[in-house]
């Protein structure tokens, strides 16, 4: 089994990105033996769309002490960022031989972001799904762990690699699963409990940041939208107050009880209760990702040396299957 999952490196990341995304990462990772997950940065696919350098730049580093201080454990999991793995854009452009024009544009996500615009998009954005189908490729990843948008991404890289073996006659590729975690809660903002909790809110007290000090976290608790009812003994009984009922999930996360659990424990009382304890529960968990996080983005150099360690793992098994595809297809290397 080898685990694979990127993420593109944005700064200021939340609660929603923790508990959504990065928390399932070092659940993966605690859960199988040191060396299966592999964890990186795409960076390359942040140039789909306009960078400002200098973001980029300190985004990735940002992004990777964030990892670092959410529990990804680089003793355990291999963490890099993908433009210091030259193969991934190598395996690429070979892939990309193989992958047809027609099933790119299908990709469902291309036609979101290209709208009506595809002729102004960059051809990043167009060949995002091959670079995907590389980095997934690359490792041999049996399994990948992707959100319901990427999906369809994972299903084309299945294709291709279906293709490419079938065409030149190769084993190479095996076929890669997704891994769709039922678990992953969608958290959602503090000011609306029918929006996603998203860094582009413009509202700050919308989300928690991770970067939040301890006062920050428990104003924004306390000023978070919720209603004047208790809570009920069924958590199934707030489908209609949503903000009462991402409160409760989030409590249920960051404590690791089911909402029912929770709605259990605290039912018949109001949110003058609830949100201190909330508030409490919130500091508990996030404060420590924080203070790793401050330690971290003050000693950048650490970071970067880490990355490059792992770019070093990454390079070694990387390598012998770029070669393995270089070779299939018939190139002098
Ligand atoms: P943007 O508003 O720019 O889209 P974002 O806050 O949605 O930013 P992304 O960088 O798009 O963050 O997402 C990074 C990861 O975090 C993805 O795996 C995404 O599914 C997850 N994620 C983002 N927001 C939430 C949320 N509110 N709840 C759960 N998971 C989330
Ligand atoms: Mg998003």
């Amino acid at each position: 089994m080898r685990v694979l999952s990127g993420i593109q490196p944005t700064g200021n990341l939340h609660l929603g990105n923790y508990l959504g995304a990065i928390k399932q990462w070092v659940q993966m990772q605690d859960a199988n033996p040191a060396g299966t997950c592999l964890f990186f940065l795409a960076d390359l696919h942040a140039l789909s769309q306009p960078v400002v350098a200098a973001e980029l730049h300190a985004n990735t580093i940002e992004m990777a002490a964030t990892l670092l201080a959410c529990g990804i454990d680089p003793a355990r999991s291999v963490l890099f960022n993908q433009a210091r793995v030259p193969a991934h854009s190598e395996l690429a452009w070979l892939l990309g031989g193989t992958a047809r024009m027609g099933w790119l544009n299908r990709m469902t996500q291309w036609k979101d972001k290209a709208g009506k615009s595809g002729e102004t998009q960059s051809v990043d954005l167009f060949t995002y799904p091959v670079l995907q189908a590389a980095d997934v490729l690359l490792y041999k990843a049996t399994h990948v762990p992707v959100g319901h948008d990427q999906k369809q991404h994972l299903e084309l890289a299945r294709d291709i690699a279906t293709k490419f073996n079938t065409d030149f006659g190769v084993e190479l590729f095996p076929l890669p699963e997704p891994l769709i975690s039922k678990e992953a809660p969608r958290i959602m903002s503090l000011r609306d409990g029918t929006a996603k909790m998203s860094k582009s809110d413009p509202s700050d007290a919308s989300r928690i940041n991770l970067v939040d000090s301890d006062d920050t976290i428990a104003s924004k608790v306390k000023k978070a939208k919720s209603d004047a009812d208790v809570l009920p003994e069924a958590f199934t009984d707030l489908e209609q107050r949503a903000e009462a009922k991402n409160l409760v999930t989030i409590y249920a996360v960051l404590a690791g009880k089911t909402p029912q659990e929770v709605t259990a424990d605290f039912a018949g009382k109001g949110f003058g209760a609830f949100k201190p304890a909330l508030a409490d529960l919130a500091i508990a968990v996030l404060g420590p990702i924080r203070d790793r996080l401050t330690a971290l983005l003050d000693d950048k150099a650490a970071v970067s040396a880490a990355l490059a360690e792992g770019a070093a793992k990454a390079n070694a098994i990387a390598a012998p299957t770029l070669r393995a595809a270089q070779a299939a297809v018939g190139l002098h290397v």
